[in-house]
């Protein structure tokens, strides 16, 4: 038996060859279980979210405090656009807009996430110092959905977007466990990014040994941890590991936030509400949560909305 410790989401990045080279990598195993039994996903659909989940802690594992990345997929295929958004603090969210969309089985016998995403656009956003009020121009990037399959998406968008040549392995695997009841058994990737200066001979021995690194969720699923997963893809390679954080699906709403938000609402539009519905319900789409405002609450807010 592992002890539970093994079991934590973890994310890590380093570098190497005299730093020409960032590496990072992250098991999230659990925070990818989460999003799909918060959004009641497919199989196919925790797969591509679980991808863009993990593919944006690893773009985003050198975020700084206040710093906030968003990652939109937007293609034409059932699942209908994918978002995900992390921050320094090693939390990430998301969410799809049809979690239940379902496509057969690709001809190799996987879930097709190619299929289920489709062709569009592949955004990322910047931000910082939006939570604490302070504002600055958000930096956008976009490219076409060139693969579907994710990871091929976060390469190109880093060669294209950022001038970073980079390897990007993102992988979720489902399990059945009789009908109907399928969970993530593994979920994690890497991503390794050549900056200027990297040496031919480096970024040759990266490709070869990239190109024999068995996907991420088997060597998962044989207990490799975020560290394990770079040795393999690195070979010979040596890496530093600059900083290592715990990681985890958390979403910034609550009741709180969500009584703000009624408030906001016109006085008329409220008491409409209160008069037929006593009430409100609202849902974050990031997390699926859901708020329930009863009818005193409802009639507090009215009151203070007409003075
Ligand atoms: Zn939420």
């Amino acid at each position: 038996m592992s002890s539970k410790r093994e079991h934590k989401d973890i994310l890590i990045h380093g570098t190497a060859a005299d730093s020409t080279v960032r590496c990072m990598a992250a098991v999230t195993t659990n925070l990818v279980a989460e999003a799909a039994r918060r959004h009641k996903t497919s199989a196919t659909v925790a797969a591509a979210l679980g991808r863009t989940l993990t593919g944006t802690l690893l773009l985003g594992s050198s975020l700084k405090e206040l710093d906030r990345l968003t990652v939109q997929i937007s293609g034409d295929g059932p699942v209908g656009g994918i978002t995900a958004e992390s921050n320094a603090r090693g939390q990430v969210r998301g969410y799809v807009r049809n979690p239940d969309a379902h496509v057969p089985l690709n001809e190799t016998g996987k879930l097709d996430v190619r299929a289920i995403v489709g062709s569009g656009m592949f955004y990322v956003t910047r931000e910082s110092g939006y939570d604490v009020g302070l504002y600055r121009e958000p930096y956008r990037g976009s490219v076409p959905i060139v693969s579907g399959e994710i990871a091929e998406d976060f390469a190109y968008y880093l060669a294209k977007s950022e001038q970073i040549p980079s390897a990007v392995m993102l992988g979720v695997h489902v399990r059945a466990n009789g009908l109907d009841d399928e969970y993530v058994s593994a979920a994690g990737g890497l991503m390794i990014q050549i900056m200027p200066g990297a040496d031919e001979k480096t970024v040759a021995a990266i490709e070869e040994s990239v190109s024999r690194t068995p996907q991420t969720t088997v060597m998962i699923r044989e207990g490799a941890s975020p560290r394990d997963l770079l040795h393999t893809a690195l070979g010979d390679i040596d890496f530093e590991v600059l900083e290592e954080r715990d990681v985890s699906f958390a979403c910034t709403c609550s009741y709180e936030r969500a009584i703000s938000l009624i408030s906001s609402i016109e006085t008329a539009e409220l008491e409409s509400m209160l008069r037929e519905d006593k009430g409100a319900v609202m849902s974050c789409h990031f997390c699926n949560e859901t708020y329930r405002i009863d009818e005193a609450e409802m009639k507090r807010i009215v009151r203070e909305s007409a003075a």
